[in-house]
């Protein structure tokens, strides 16, 4: 079950179509499988709608917005397990044209494998990346310039933060370093969308200079 949602501030920019393609990508992923967070963007939805047509008659006072944006948080919605069915092909493999297992995945370290899907995005400044840590692996603790938002696509991972799950959501900055496990019996395989490079904090930086986003 997805434990892990975007935060309010994050749909509420999809909501209003702000946010970069690969970015809305990772939230459209998760929302294809979170029904939770799909409600959570109708009600955003009809807020816009409302403000919209009100504007600018309505003033809407900060207070009153922070309300709005508790209420919608405090709804977890964890109970409730329904996956939308998809017809078709899911958004990621219309990306990818492909099944993730035969990608050209580039083998960086023992554990990790990237895949740079970048150029599949032209006009973007965003770096966005597919990452495979094999079932049991380790990847090398590294921090984050700016900001890296993960959607994971295949089995789990867990660091300091939590054990996240198929279709779970983080996003990650420069004051985390992250040090991520693969747990379960399957390859863990994430999409990230990066802001800015990341940065290695570990003993082998150097060597692992191709590593370093
Ligand atoms: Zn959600």
């Amino acid at each position: 079950m997805t434990r892990h949602h975007p935060d309010s501030l994050t749909l509420m920019e999809y909501s209003a179509g702000n946010l970069t393609e690969p970015h809305a990508l990772c939230i459209r992923l998760h929302l294809d499988q979170c029904s939770h967070c799909r409600s959570r963007v109708d009600t955003l939805d009809s807020l816009g709608a409302v403000m919209m047509e009100h504007q600018p008659k309505v003033d809407v006072s900060e207070s009153m917005f922070d309300s709005i944006l508790s209420r919608i948080d405090s709804d977890t919605g964890e109970n409730e397990v329904v996956t939308r069915v998809i017809n078709g092909m899911s958004p990621l493999q219309k990306l990818l044209g492909e099944d993730l297992d035969t990608l050209p995945w580039k083998r960086q370290l023992g554990d990790v494998s990237v895949l740079d899907i970048s150029e599949r995005f032209p006009g973007q400044s965003e770096q966005v990346v597919l990452q495979k840590l094999a079932a049991g692996g380790k990847a090398p603790a590294h921090t984050h310039r700016g900001e890296e938002t993960t959607i994971v696509l295949q089995g789990a991972f867990a660091d300091q933060k939590g054990v996240f799950n198929q279709w779970d959501c983080v996003v990650l900055n420069d004051s985390d370093e992250h040090k991520a496990v693969a747990v379960g019996c399957e390859d863990c395989i994430t999409l990230s969308v990066l802001s800015a490079p990341v940065k290695l904090t570990g003993t082998f930086t150097r060597m692992l200079n191709p590593f370093i986003r």
